[in-house]
């Protein structure tokens, strides 16, 4: 039945409780997700948690005059909104699609009473609140200490990684948002790394063609926080490396 969904805290939760996962599911909507989408407003308390099967959503920091910097992702391997189901309090943050796919949801409140009845349900998804504090504390260290094209390479990368893909649609602007840096420099940053062979970009599609040379160039970021030294599978990264180099011979 977990074969429903690709979404690591579902599945590890079927794997440990079949009933409780059971009664989970039932309580789940599938929600599309399309680019661009809010799934929660800076200081508005988010009213559903978002299981994440295919896409990537964004949490974004925003100043009052309108910039605004990621500071963690969410792939499948975890639940957009968790925040908001620790606590009553609303979060300064955005919750932003930013590759579509599909998300499992359900009220906060009803999550919040399958936490309580289900000790395994509570510790899986206290664990990957721990690991978004980690992204959280290593995107401000990253923000103040790395240059914008290992900024730029660390998140190609965990982006395909949540993603599970090495070519998505984006543009320079959105990419400049995400890593916080001018659009100036994402757009020299990206040519370096497109001069190199490095990346592609065509008509919005963004292709990374050397992933292993791409991962030399990320800044230590990515190894932190990535889902391969988070208790996810190491292969994805060896796997991607290996297809990127035989795809360019
Ligand atoms: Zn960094």
């Amino acid at each position: 039945m977990s074969e429903r969904t690709r979404n690591d805290v579902l599945r590890e939760l079927a794997q440990s409780d079949q009933r409780v996962f059971a009664q989970l599911m039932y309580d789940l909507e599938p929600h599309p997700l399309q680019r661009g989408d809010l799934l929660g407003s800076p200081r508005v308390v988010a009213e559903h948690l978002y299981f994440i099967d295919s896409g990537v959503v964004s949490l974004v920091a925003n100043t009052r005059s309108g910039n605004s910097v990621e500071v963690a992702l969410v792939g499948r391997e975890g639940v957009a909104g968790i925040a908001d189901a620790l606590g009553n309090q609303p979060l300064p943050y955005s919750l932003i699609v930013q590759l579509p796919g599909l998300a499992y949801r359900a009220p906060k409140a009803l999550i919040r009473e399958h936490i309580l009845s289900c000790s395994a349900l509570h510790e899986l998804l206290m664990n990957y609140s721990q690991r978004v504090m980690h992204q959280l504390a290593q995107s401000a260290l990253c923000n103040r200490f790395h240059t914008s094209v290992q900024r730029l390479a660390r998140w190609l990368l965990l982006t395909a990684e949540r993603a599970d893909t090495n070519r998505f649609e984006l543009t320079h602007e959105f990419v400049a948002q995400m890593v916080g840096a001018p659009r100036s420099a994402v757009s020299e940053s990206a040519s370096t790394l497109r001069a190199k062979g490095i990346i592609d970009y065509r008509r919005g599609v963004l292709t990374i063609r050397n992933a292993k040379r791409l991962h030399k160039i990320a800044c230590e970021c990515f190894d932190v926080v990535s889902h391969s030294a988070n208790g996810g599978s190491g292969a994805w990264l060896a796997d991607l490396k290996k297809s990127t180099a035989s795809r360019n011979g």
